[in-house]
């Protein structure tokens, strides 16, 4: 079936011949990534809207490749179709927590994005607590970043691991939400400990416009609910005090701290003043 399409490519203009073979290139490259060490991890602290004191950090995946840095928004999506992400996102995972372990002093968190595609896998919930337990750290120091996307996917499957990771006292944010399509009836069914804005809404948001009714109404669901809320894409003075009037309890984005390697956390400004 391999060759089936090779010959078609010439019926193609060149910009489809191009756009086929850098897509081509992407996924050899992902494939050698790992091995060929041109993944690494920067970490984003998480605030609390309240006392300024860092609750966490969110891993963010990078990928040099050829000189070039690839934003996660390109290799992401084909790490997904072609299933790479499987085992690229277990080598975040691991990645993540043993290079944050030091800083996970007290109820820090070190926040993982997970793909739908590693939560659908039979063994994820076992590959989880096995990280944490190789790592020793306390189940409660990871948080699983999840979009809502994902989560309706498979709802059925998707709510039972989560039941079951919650149960091992691991942590449950549902990510970019807002920009989903969940039924908020179906989130009370779904063991999660934190709702994450999606920063389209906090971007542009102000008093006048629906954002801020969107942010509003995701807080008093989560008050309703028992849930936390963290901001995403936090950049200005502004927002942060638009944020704060509005209780919302957490916050992340440039305006605080850019995401940084490891080695840079403790030269961050936030770390700096307070220690
Ligand atoms: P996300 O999970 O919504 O992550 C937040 C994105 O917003 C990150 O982009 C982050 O660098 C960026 N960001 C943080 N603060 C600000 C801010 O104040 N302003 C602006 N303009 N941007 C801000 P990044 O690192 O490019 O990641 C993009 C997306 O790629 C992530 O969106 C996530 O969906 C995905 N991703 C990144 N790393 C991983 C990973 O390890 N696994 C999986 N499955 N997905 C990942
Ligand atoms: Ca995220
Ligand atoms: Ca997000
Ligand atoms: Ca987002």
């Amino acid at each position: 079936a391999k060759d089936e399409g090779k010959g078609q490519f010439h019926l193609y203009s060149d910009d489809i011949g191009e756009a086929l073979e850098q897509r081509y290139r992407l996924e050899s490259g992902l494939k050698q990534a790992i091995v060929a060490n041109e993944f690494y991890l920067v970490f984003q602290p998480q605030v609390d809207l309240k006392t300024g004191e860092v609750i966490g950090f969110e891993a963010l995946l990078r990928w040099l490749h050829d000189d070039e840095l690839i934003p996660p928004g390109v290799f992401i999506e084909v790490a997904e179709e072609t299933r790479l992400i499987e085992t690229i996102g277990h080598w975040v995972l691991d990645r993540a927590i043993q290079e944050v372990k030091p800083w996970l002093i007290g109820d820090r968190v070190i926040a993982v994005n997970i793909s739908p595609k590693q939560l659908q896998r039979s063994d994820f919930v076992r590959s989880v607590q096995i990280a944490i337990e190789q790592h020793g750290i306390k189940p409660t120091s990871l948080e699983l970043e999840i979009t809502e996307t994902a989560l309706l996917t498979d709802f059925e499957n998707s709510a039972q691991k989560l039941a079951a990771l919650q149960e091992m006292g691991v942590k449950i944010a549902i990510d970019d939400f807002g920009t989903g399509y969940s039924s908020l009836g179906r989130l009370k069914d779904l063991h999660v400990d934190k709702l994450k804005i999606d920063r389209s809404f906090v971007v542009s948001s102000d008093a006048r416009n629906t954002n801020q009714k969107i942010i509003q109404a995701t807080l008093s669901l989560a008050e309703n609910l028992g849930l936390r809320v963290i901001a995403e894409g936090v950049e200005t003075q502004e927002q942060v005090e638009m944020l704060q009037q509005m209780h919302c309890h957490q916050m992340q984005g440039y305006y605080f701290a850019k995401p940084v390697p490891a080695a840079e956390i403790s030269g961050l400004d936030c770390f700096a003043e307070k220690q």
